[in-house]
């Protein structure tokens, strides 16, 4: 009962989406009018793999364009950034997903989540020059990973829209034309055609969408599918362009990091959150779910998803500031908590800079700190040196080790100590013992 909290929210929220009958299905692919247009899902993957689920979650669709940002992911990891971007770019087309148009003067697609971005990237994929079955095959071995299980292709769609794939055909033409294609432009749409034919159920999406929210980790199989840097690459572009045209009206309302497919999937990934996927047919005009378009909306709005609302970081990050101990053993104590950021570690250096501590040892105790990134670390360690310098004797009680051996290293002569001791049952009078 306790535990269905959030997949009775989900229930709640499919059952009001589920009047909405506007849109229609994604005909210019035969087979997929033929899906069923009443389904309807949503679900929400944790960090940690957890799932909660309602509707058809289990109800398998193809991927389509949605296979775009993790398939640019696998193409940026395989051949680095340069290369890349030499051949697909990443603004805004503010254009139709199966526009015919390229960059003036480059001739590269606009970015990778419209067709002809997503066709130069499925190029990427493999050795170049490679054989264009390996590639397709490599390619769903890619997306089974990040969904964390076997994917497969439903044959009967791929071929249906192979017949149909006239446009898809004449971009790639027009990409061989430039020099973006290499290859033979037929066996490209065959083998990106393959990509969007893979079989996916809004779980699988969801965790697909939660391994980009949890760094490139998948929360079950632990696996690094690719780094952290390719999944800012990915979310950035997913964020600008991957609702299509309507990229400008999602980014402002929703605000979270989104993909969508004519077969009705959308997913989004809410860095460090929640990776979140809907599934609902009809599409509206610009080739997005109404439904899940609509839930995208109430999810963000209900529970505060958008991503430009983060919580102040700099105010909560020293939960207390004390002196204790007397005599030659008085110590000044900084207990600092939650995550830290560049924000949080400033505030923590202007609060001792401004305490211009008299006393002989600063302690900073990070007991309770959850994370510091990079630039915090490398901030507490300068502010510890300068410590030094000034005569200070510097304790870093660090009982988890979230400061990185590395930037204790550049700190001069600091103690780390996993706790401060207490010299009696009175709590304010504490003394160091190493
Ligand atoms: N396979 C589809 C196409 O290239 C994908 C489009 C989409 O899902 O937006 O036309």
């Amino acid at each position: 009962m306790i535990g269905s909290l959030v997949a009775d929210y989900l229930t709640d929220a499919i059952q009001d989406a589920a009047s909405d009958t506007s849109g229609s299905l994604a005909e210019y692919i035969p087979e997929l009018a033929n899906a069923r247009p009443q389904n309807l899902a949503a679900a929400f993957a944790m960090a940690d793999g957890t799932v909660h689920g309602a509707g058809d979650v289990d109800v398998p669709f193809t991927i389509q364009s949605i296979s775009k940002p993790f398939v640019y992911a696998l193409a940026l990891a395989e051949r680095g950034f340069d290369e890349v971007l030499r051949k697909v770019g990443v603004e805004p087309s503010g254009e139709a997903f199966n526009q015919i148009s390229l960059e003036v003067g480059t001739g590269r697609p606009f970015n990778p989540m419209i067709n002809a971005g997503a066709l130069a990237t499925h190029a990427l994929i493999g050795p170049s020059g490679g054989d264009a079955h390996e590639r397709a095959q490599r390619v769903v071995d890619g997306l089974s990973a990040f969904a964390g299980r076997r994917l497969v292709v439903d044959e009967s769609v791929c071929s249906s829209e192979m017949e149909t794939a006239h446009r898809n055909l004449a971009i790639a033409h027009m990409l061989r034309s430039y020099g973006i294609l290499e290859e033979d432009p037929r066996a490209v749409v065959d083998g990106y055609i393959r990509q969007c034919s893979v079989l996916v159920t809004t779980r699988d999406l969801a965790m697909m969408a939660a391994t980009l929210a949890n760094h490139g980790r998948h929360p079950l199989t632990s696996e690094q599918i690719v780094d952290e840097s390719v999944v800012r690459q990915v979310l950035s572009v997913m964020a600008t362009c991957g609702m299509y045209d309507a990229a400008g009206d999602w980014v402002t309302q929703v605000g979270i990091p989104a993909k969508s497919g004519v077969a009705g999937g959308l997913i989004g990934a809410l860095p460090g959150q929640v990776g979140i996927a809907t599934f609902s047919p009809r599409l509206d005009r610009h080739g997005n779910s109404v439904r899940g378009v609509n839930l995208f909306h109430r999810f963000s709005s209900d529970m505060g998803l958008h991503l430009m609302s983060v919580p102040p970081a700099s105010r909560a990050v020293v939960r207390s500031h004390r002196i204790v101990g007397d005599g030659a053993d008085v110590i000044r104590v900084l207990q600092l908590q939650g995550g830290i950021r560049f924000a949080g570690a400033e505030r923590i250096v202007r609060e001792v800079a401004d305490a211009s501590p008299g006393e002989h040892t600063v302690a900073l105790d990070l007991t309770l700190v959850s994370s510091i990134d990079d630039v915090a670390q490398r901030m507490l360690v300068e502010l510890a040196r300068r410590l030094t310098i000034d005569g200070c004797r510097v304790i870093l009680i660090d009982p988890e080790s979230v400061v990185s051996e590395t930037h204790l290293a550049d700190a001069g002569s600091i103690d780390v100590v996993p706790r401060l001791l207490l010299a009696s049952a009175d709590e304010d009078r504490l003394t160091a013992r190493m």
